[in-house]
């Protein structure tokens, strides 16, 4: 993320620490020696990644406080709870109900939620969710950025565009000095604090991890940074060693929660091997990122509801659910498009679940498929954004999904872009550690 908020530490019991944000209090993770309370820390993802000088961190406050007040003040003007219920389907309102009263939704709510079509009660569904994140979340928002270091991969997936049975897409490996010296100026120019490595599955896995090791121990040595991978199945061994090397999250998502339609997207692939990567990150330490695709073709609406409970189910740090856009390329070319508003209502539903905690992404898919997605997606309950810093020559072929939103800009411009964006809806740019 861009332009971090200096927190306090308040109390420390174990490696959980609690840090004061001008009297909002965050737990975040703590892996540094010697953390006392009263010490100014910048923490990222739920982690605390550097300790900063109090002179330092009081002069960034100082500037902070006043907007941070008003942007709080703004956001919650933008989400006030008087959402009219005038002309809504009776049962929604009385689903959302619960929840606004503290209350959970089962699967037939779910199932229910994601058939409404009326304009009104979307409407209801969206200042509901945006209510109850600001509710239980504040005006926090993460703001991560991504590098895809290499778009080789030895997977046949069905959807994507730089499976390996895209014989015409020109493939590309940066060198470890060259993927380390852009995340270091990500973090040096930028005040990114929180990146995402990404990359297609490799084939030979050995090789590949101990590339991975180089990075990120590049990284790591320049400057402390949240680095989270997501490189697909790099075996349980493989997510050992760069947890090791430094790595503290790992997004993968399990792309569809049903069985037989994984199969057949994924050749020579489970779903259950994928889990098993997802479970045991999560049981080495890393948060995880996770989530799935929206509208591939065979997929149901039942399968949405699974999909939406088993991220919940995962434990997941943070949730990343995106429309499946067709690539010429692919087998599945002819597909449609899912509809913008099915994508709403899945990042709605997602914070109906886990009102409490999720942080849920507004993915470039969702902007690809609705220039206005990232607006939308942040007032329908989502409070996380990505930035693509990959250099552009490198992006034009990471070529998932064709046409991706901000495939030409440069990084400058995305987080001007976004800054202005967040600020007019009263977000402030922070990931404070929510768990
Ligand atoms: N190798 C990594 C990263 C894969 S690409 C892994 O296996 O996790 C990152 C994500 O892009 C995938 O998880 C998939 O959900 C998404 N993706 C791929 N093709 C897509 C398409 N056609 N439309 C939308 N998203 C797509």
């Amino acid at each position: 993320m861009c332009y971090a908020i200096p927190g306090r530490i308040e109390a420390i019991e174990g490696n959980r620490v609690i840090v004061d944000y001008f009297g909002e209090k965050k737990e975040a993770i703590n892996e540094l020696e010697g953390l006392k309370i009263g010490d100014y820390i910048y923490a990222q993802g739920g982690y605390v990644i550097e300790k900063v000088p109090s002179d330092y961190a009081l002069s960034v406050l100082d500037l902070w406080k006043e907007s941070f007040f008003n942007l709080q003040k703004l956001d919650m003007s933008l989400s006030a709870s008087s959402i009219s219920k005038d002309g809504v389907d009776r049962r929604l309102i009385s689903i959302l109900d619960r929840l606004i009263y503290g209350g959970t939704v089962n699967r037939q709510d779910i199932a229910y939620i994601l058939e409404v079509s009326d304009e009104k009660s979307l409407d209801y569904i969206y200042k509901t969710a945006n209510f109850l994140r600001q509710k239980h979340l504040k005006n926090s928002c993460c703001v991560h950025g991504i590098i895809e270091i290499t778009n080789h991969c030895s997977c046949g997936c069905a959807y994507c565009g730089i499976s390996s049975m895209n014989q015409g897409l020109k493939r590309y490996r940066m060198s470890v000095e060259e993927a380390v010296k852009i995340a270091t100026d990500a973090i040096d120019r930028y005040g990114f604090k929180a990146l995402v490595l990404q990359s297609g599955e490799p084939a030979d896995k050995d090789e590949f991890i101990e590339y991975c090791e180089a990075i990120i121990q590049g990284i790591r040595a320049h400057k402390p940074v949240f680095l989270c991978i997501s490189f697909g199945e790099i075996g349980l061994r493989g997510l050992e060693r760069l947890y090791k090397a430094g790595a503290r999250g790992m997004l993968m998502r399990f792309e569809t929660s049903n069985e037989g339609l994984y199969s057949r997207l994924h050749p020579n692939k489970t779903l259950a091997s994928r889990l098993e990567h997802i479970r045991y990150a999560t049981e080495l330490g890393y948060l995880v990122f996770t989530g799935a695709l929206i509208g591939l073709p065979g997929q149901t609406l039942d399968d949405i509801v699974e999909d939406i409970f088993l991220v919940r189910e995962l434990n997941a740090e943070m949730y990343s659910f995106g429309p499946f856009i067709p690539h010429r390329a692919s087998t599945l070319s002819d597909a449609n498009l899912p509809d913008s508003d099915m994508v709403l209502k899945v990042l709605a539903a997602l914070r109906f679940v886990d009102y409490e905690n999720a942080r849920i992404l507004v993915t470039t898919a969702f902007e690809t498929l609705d220039p206005e997605a990232r607006k939308k997606g942040l007032l329908a309950g989502a409070n996380s954004v990505m930035l693509n810093i990959t250099p552009l020559e490198y992006r034009r072929l990471y070529d998932i999904y064709p046409d991706r939103a901000w495939r030409e800009a440069g990084i400058e411009e995305q987080i001007d872009k976004t800054i202005a964006l967040l600020q007019s809806l009263g977000r402030a740019p922070t990931d404070l550690g929510v768990r």
